[in-house]
């Protein structure tokens, strides 16, 4: 919205949030509401069955209601955001002559859309509304359905940063991106530098582009500002501040990364509690020179997360997805972390990727553990190990190696396009790893991990909690809304 032309950003646009458990009548009520002549959605793989749910819903209202103003009831419909860019990649290579609207195969979702962005947005969005608002059916026959964006260069694009609220900034994570795109070519990932590619119809090179520096550290100074200032008014209490970089790799340009970790650290300085602060990185563990670690070693406590990918330490897995792997050196910078930071370390690893097994998957998990807890005698840093489950998303490589038979695996058709068995690993095993991960969510990485090292002597942790895990969800029949209680209660029995 901030790079629409500031004529509409003051006085005809709406900014609407909701949650993804908040009712779909007060969603559909509030869309209502505001009569739009333009309704845009962002769609991620999180929001997809939601969006249809919501846009379902609203089609019915708008076919029973009289526009307002001699305007017709239901607004031209946009569909934008990570999940249309890859189901238009997935769509067209399925179907590359299809004019593709009478087609059965056509996502649900480009059913109820009048346009489908693919790419980013911010420049085509505001060319499309222009077009609209003068005459949609010229904008129709001009555009068609599906319209390509090009990369944007992020010096072309306004900052977003004064659009949050005041309520924003005292109750949500403050997201900040510093640089789009990614390097690497990881095969499961919306951001790789190949994503879109297989198809082999649109020119998919996303090399990563930075946002002008000085600029966006003005426009960080001044969002801090701001939210030391009014973002703690009104005597509400508020917990630690959290500021997430949305940048893919941050660390990839380590003297402009050194620049903003300076920056941040300058920050966190001398805060009263109230205005605690912490930053947000996603890393690769690949890039990690002297002085990095020396500038991340200055960190109070509390003040920094780091998200490390690991993904899997597999090196025959990684070479199958096209993921650059050194486990050892892996290893080593989680190490370093763990004993020479503040930081709050968060590690990925994905079940179901090309040639791993459930022994592999285990033999990594546990490799992870013992880098982040040191063994049994030292008290760690705080940390979350996250296991996942892969997704076959539309528009990335590994959907479409599952697709041409490629990566002999099935998967969900639908939205979030999780695996469901692999030719390594059995329904029966990704199942188990899936009651694994909830337990380990409930039970460590929401909780104190220490707490839990008396219950797991000694290594491995994988087996150990995998055996637990099961055994939970025998004694409750299922592993959410349990109460935390009976949680602790039944953990005391089994260890
Ligand atoms: S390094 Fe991370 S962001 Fe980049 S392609 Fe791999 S998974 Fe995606």
């Amino acid at each position: 919205m901030a790079n629409l032309p500031p004529d509409f950003i003051a006085e005809n646009c709406t900014i609407l949030e909701f949650a993804l458990r908040q009712p779909l009548a007060e969603q559909t009520a509030a869309i209502l509401a505001e009569t739009p002549e333009i309704l845009a959605l962002s769609v991620s793989v999180w929001n997809h069955a939601a969006t249809l749910e919501l846009l379902g819903a609203l089609e019915e209202a708008w076919s029973k209601t009289d526009g307002a103003d001699g305007r017709p009831a239901r607004p031209v419909i946009v569909l934008g955001g990570p999940e249309v860019t890859g189901l238009v990649d997935a769509f067209t290579a399925a179907f590359p002559a299809a004019s593709g609207m009478q087609s059965e195969a056509i996502p649900a979702l480009f059913r109820y859309a009048d346009f489908v962005i693919r790419g980013e947005g911010e420049a085509v969005f505001a060319e499309l509304c222009r077009n609209i608002l003068e005459n949609p059916a010229a904008a129709k026959e001009k555009y068609g359905k599906f319209i390509d964006a090009s990369p944007v260069h992020p010096a072309a694009i306004r900052s977003a940063y004064d659009l949050y609220s005041d309520e924003d900034l005292r109750r949500k994570l403050i997201y900040v991106e510093a640089s789009r795109g990614c390097p690497y070519t990881c095969a499961f990932c919306q951001s790789a530098a190949n994503a879109g590619e297989q198809n082999q119809q649109f020119p998919a090179v996303h090399p990563v582009r930075e946002f002008p520096l000085e600029e966006f550290l003005y426009n960080m100074e001044r969002l801090l500002q701001r939210s030391s200032e009014g973002g703690t008014g009104n005597n509400v209490p508020v917990k630690t501040k959290t500021v997430k970089f949305l940048d893919r790799s941050f660390n990839i340009n380590i003297p402009r990364a050194l620049r903003i970790l300076e920056f941040c650290l300058v920050k966190t300085a001398g805060l009263k509690p109230e205005n605690a602060l912490q930053f947000h990185f996603e890393m690769v563990p690949s890039v990690f020179p002297a002085e990095l670690r020396n500038m991340l070693a200055l960190f109070p406590p509390g003040s920094l997360r780091l998200e490390i990918g690991i993904q899997s330490f597999n090196t025959q897995t990684c070479a199958l997805i096209n993921r650059n792997s050194n486990p050892e050196q892996e290893l080593e910078v989680l190490r370093f972390l763990r004993e020479k930071t503040n930081a709050v370390i968060h590690a990925d690893l994905i079940a179901g990727l090309p040639g791993e097994d459930i022994v592999s998957f285990g033999r990594g998990f546990d490799s992870l553990w013992t880098a982040l807890t040191g063994g049994e005698n030292i008290t760690p840093a705080p940390f979350e190990i996250q296991p996942g489950i892969l997704k076959c998303l539309p528009g990335t490589l590994i959907y479409a190696m599952a697709e041409s038979g490629g990566f002999a695996v099935k998967y969900s058709k639908t939205a979030p396009y999780e695996v469901i068995e692999t030719d390594c690993l059995f329904a029966a095993d990704m199942e188990k790893i899936k009651n694994f991960a909830r337990f380990w969510e409930l039970i460590v990485n929401r909780r104190a991990a220490f707490r839990l090292l008396p219950l797991l002597p000694g290594m491995p942790v994988f087996d150990r909690f995998m055996e637990l895990s099961q055994k939970l969800l025998n004694r409750f029949g299922k592993n959410w809304g349990i109460p935390k209680n009976a949680l602790e209660d039944a953990v005391g029995d089994f260890t």
